[in-house]
């Protein structure tokens, strides 16, 4: 209510604020004040707060003090990046121009005050900010008639991208790009299914006007974002693709005031061309992310061996949407097995990548006018090192054996001699800048020398005057006999400087009429001389002009690198997918990884697999992971449809069913595979239900949750699907549990027909090998030797014989007697209970579905067909009847 305060009553440049406040209300506003960034009003009593910085205040307003908090501007980034990470938006009001204009205009007037940026999480480009190796998104969800869209951009590299989904999709496609902020139109955000999907996304939702979302409107805004005068250039967009991409442009309009960054053309996805995968069976997979949240632990961190920030954003983003389409595939593949064999040139390769800098990053803050001569610097060194990575190859040709065509595509985006745009500014970026770069252009000193006379000349004057300096010093301390020394600071410019003794003979004739006083200090006084004042004059204005000129050539510059964007975009693109090849090649040398085939059958035959993460681990623990196989086939006819996997705790039934999906998506995302061979028929969507890992945040109970998990695997698993589900119904009484896991693995077999894993401690499901055609035991071995077990991580045929829960439970350290005591119970139990229940009299699955489920006799027909008609009495009929109408 403060900010609503009548701008009438405020001091000018509280009216100032008043006014930026209101056009950013929800925003912390940073009112640039000198060398601060103070806030006002409730924005100060908040940023306290959260960065703990002392609350002051400052005159009155409305006959109260107004509460103030500010923070350095040398030191703003970091209070900055507290106060995103804490959920709030910041609004920089800068000062637009030089106090002493505003001077000019009269004693009262104020400086001029705009807002340049609204600082929001998805909206980042500053090093400082921003995790080199991680990509921070910007995205958008639209809805049109039934269709929804994905939109994403990064903004500190300039990339968009844009997925066509069903609603269903949402999730999935968020959760694989990992947002850290997303826009919505205020209307969808009340969509169940469209929260679902926020959620599952992550990241700040920012709901917008819908209206921002309408067609013409969204057209318009895009239209203008891209500077082009139609869409057609873009593909047949879709209306919600259009809204999602409006949005987008919507929010860089207003948060980057006027500034766009250079943005790509939106790359397009449908769900025909990426794997689909869950936010749960992402999570339980630990893809991108270990379950603690960290890189570390994860797939992505056991696999990325790339030297490159940019060369690691890509693989992760390879990582977290694997690809469809087999010859897309191979050609990745194709790429590292050509960097496998061509050992010492993919050495001198990384070698060569290492010192190359962010340029996506770098140029997309020279577009948005936060960039400085280092991110020039960044382009030219960069131009410079794809010079050099064309002639590194082009030194060791294998004629019979040239690059494939992913990697020659990349060499051919990097190479200047092949973009004449890039060439020339790789010339004027390599003749103008100097060695050593400042961050930011007003500090100065970047331009070389011999590249424009008039700054030479301005440098010459500036830089003689100073050696005039240094001779008046000694001719006026020659001349007075005082000691005394020439210094500069920039409130005085260049003063002589002599202490309070030695000064007293220059305050008295005859030498006070070359020595004008200026200042007394506590131990030094202060003087000029009208030569001295001359001198500083003539080098302040040399030095201004010096800068002057200076800066106009960076703005030059900027614009000559800003106007072949897509080009220097082009070749960080081309480093980035050399590293990533490179650094898989490099991966699978260091694990023995092979090259999988994967093809449009329905096959999965892994040889001698294992898991890259588990089996770090497990080495660093100084043993040996077991490889392990596994077979199957959609069709049933290169292996099972369904195995059931059981093995006691602790034999590695989690770790073999994870270590599946994860070949799945390695295979897919363009990897080697760390399997002595894999064959793998494209899957089109993986899921997971590994683990019970409580959802308590949520408010829902494990079992709650497992049982939506699973709802929606029977509900979307397609018969190229991969399915791996553990301990399904563990989080429930025994019957129920079984019960439950018995007719999934059933509905799975029958209906989803996928390719699945099942793992289970329920071994009464061993018999469905029996009962349906494309079952198969598998078990994870252990053996018990001398009372103690021993874990063999074998997956072999069979189900397991026994859970040995007791051994587990010993082993894990439950105390002598009570174990001994569980034995006895154990023992008691089985001897009483006999065989347990009879789950072999059950009816058969397809007798127990629903009768629109299934094609062959209803259960009705059935009932009646084994009616003994002529052996009843009327009331047996009578009861007969119904029963069959109870079956209805
Ligand atoms: P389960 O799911 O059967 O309880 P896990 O898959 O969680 O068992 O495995 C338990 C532990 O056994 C793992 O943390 C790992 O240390 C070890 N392990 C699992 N599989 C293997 C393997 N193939 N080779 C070596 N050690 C393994």
């Amino acid at each position: 209510e403060a900010a609503l305060a009548t701008a009438a009553a405020a001091s000018p440049v509280m009216a100032q604020f008043f006014e930026a406040k209101a056009r950013q209300p929800d925003a912390l506003v940073f009112f640039r004040m000198g060398d601060f960034y103070e806030l006002f009003f409730e924005d100060a009593q908040k940023a306290a707060a959260a960065l703990g910085i002392t609350l002051t205040a400052r005159g009155q307003h409305g006959g109260a003090p107004i509460p103030m908090a500010g923070v350095p501007v040398h030191a703003a980034e970091a209070y900055l990046a507290k106060l995103i990470r804490a959920g709030f938006k910041v609004a920089v009001c800068e000062q637009m121009e030089d106090p002493a204009e505003a001077k000019k205009r009269g004693s009262k007037a104020v400086v001029r005050r705009d807002i340049v940026r609204v600082v929001t999480p998805g909206t980042l480009t500053e090093d400082g900010l921003l995790d080199a190796r991680g990509a921070n998104r910007l995205a958008a969800v639209a809805v049109r008639a039934g269709q929804a869209a994905v939109a994403s951009v990064e903004i500190s590299t300039g990339e968009v991208e844009c997925l066509a989904t069903g609603r269903d999709g949402l999730a999935s496609a968020l959760a694989a790009l990992g947002p850290s902020e997303i826009l919505v139109p205020d209307r969808l955000f009340s969509d169940e299914t469209v929260s679902a999907a926020l959620k599952a996304g992550g990241g700040f939702v920012q709901p917008l006007p819908s209206a921002l979302a309408e067609p013409a409107a969204s057209e318009a805004r895009l239209k203008r974002l891209y500077g082009v005068e139609t869409l057609d250039g873009f593909g047949q967009l879709s209306g919600a693709e259009v809204a999602a991409l409006g949005l987008i442009a919507a929010h860089l309009e207003t948060t980057q005031a006027g500034r766009m960054p250079a943005l790509t053309a939106p790359r397009r996805a449908g769900e025909a061309d990426v794997m689909a995968i869950d936010p749960a069976t992402r999570a339980s997979l630990e893809i991108e992310k270990s379950l603690s949240g960290a890189r570390d632990g994860s797939l992505l961190g056991a696999v990325d061996r790339t030297v490159t920030a940019a060369g690691a954003r890509l693989l992760a983003a390879r990582l977290a949407r694997p690809l469809l389409d087999p010859a897309a595939i191979d050609a990745r593949l194709d790429a590292i097995a050509w960097l496998c064999e061509h050992r010492p040139l993919r050495q001198r390769l990384r070698e060569r990548l290492k010192g190359l800098g962010d340029m996506a990053r770098a140029l997309s803050r020279l577009a948005l006018g936060r960039g400085g001569p280092r991110d020039l610097g960044c382009l030219r060194d960069g131009l410079i090192a794809g010079e050099a990575a064309v002639a590194l190859f082009a030194a060791d040709p294998d004629a019979l054996n040239p690059p494939p065509a992913e990697l020659a595509s990349a060499l051919a985006a990097l190479d200047p001699a092949r973009a004449p745009e890039l060439a020339q500014l790789k010339a004027l970026l390599e003749a103008g800048l100097g060695e050593e770069l400042p961050t930011l252009a007003r500090d100065g000193g970047f331009v070389a020398p011999g590249v424009r006379p008039e700054l030479d000349q301005a440098r010459a004057l500036r830089d003689d005057s100073r050696k005039v300096v240094a001779a008046l010093e000694a001719q006026l301390a020659a001349e007075s006999g005082v000691s005394l020394r020439i210094r500069h600071n920039a409130v005085l410019g260049y003063f002589v400087e002599a202490s309070a003794k030695a000064a007293e003979p220059l305050m008295k004739p005859p030498l006070n009429a070359t020595f004008i006083h200026r200042q007394t200090l506590a131990n030094q006084v202060r003087f000029t001389t009208v030569e001295l004042a001359e001198l500083d004059a003539r080098i302040a204005q040399a030095a201004e002009r010096a800068l002057a000129i200076e800066l106009e050539t960076f703005e030059a510059w900027r614009e000559a690198a800003c106007a072949v964007a897509a080009q220097v975009q082009a070749a960080a693109e081309g480093f980035a997918r050399l590293d990533v090849a490179a650094g898989l090649a490099e991966w699978a040398e260091d694990v023995g990884a092979t090259r999988p085939v994967v093809d449009r059958s329905t096959a999965f035959e892994a040889q001698a697999a294992r898991h890259p993460v588990v089996e770090a681990a497990v080495r660093r623990a100084g043993e040996a992971f077991t490889p392990n196989d596994c077979r199957l086939d959609g069709t049933g006819a290169g292996g099972p449809r369904l195995a059931i996997v059981t093995g006691p705790n602790m034999a590695g039934k989690s770790t073999f069913l994870r270590q599946n999906a994860i070949l799945a998506v390695l295979a897919q995302a363009g990897c080697f595979v760390p399997a002595a061979k894999l064959r793998l028929g494209v899957v089109d969507r993986l899921f997971s239900r590994v683990g019970a890992g409580d959802d308590l945040a949520r408010g829902r109970s494990t079992f709650m949750l497992e049982m939506v998990e699973t709802a929606a695997i029977l509900t979307q698993a397609t018969p190229r699907s991969l399915v791996i589900l553990d301990e399904i119904g563990r989080g429930t009484a025994t019957y129920d549990g079984l019960a439950i896991a018995w007719a999934c693995a059933e509905a799975l077999h029958e209906t989803n027909r996928c390719r699945a894993l099942f793992a289970t401690h329920y071994h009464e499901l061993a018999v469905l090998d029996g009962r349906l055609a494309h079952v198969a035991n598998l078990s994870l071995k252990a053996k018990e030797w001398n009372g103690d077990l021993i874990f063999l991580h074998e997956a072999g045929p069979g189900p397991a014989d026994r859970s040995y829960g007791v051994q587990v439970a010993k082993l894990a350290g439950v105390p002598a007697p009570v174990v001994a005591r569980a034995r006895q119970v154990l023992e008691r139990l089985e001897r009483e209970a006999g065989a347990p229940a009879h789950l072999e009299d059950l009816p058969l699955f397809a007798a127990a579905v629903p009768a629109e489920e299934r094609t062959g006799p209803s259960l009705v027909e059935e009932t009646l067909a084994g009616l003994d008609v002529d052996g009843m009495s009327p009331r047996e009929a009578l009861e007969a009847l119904y029963r069959l109408k109870g079956l209805l």
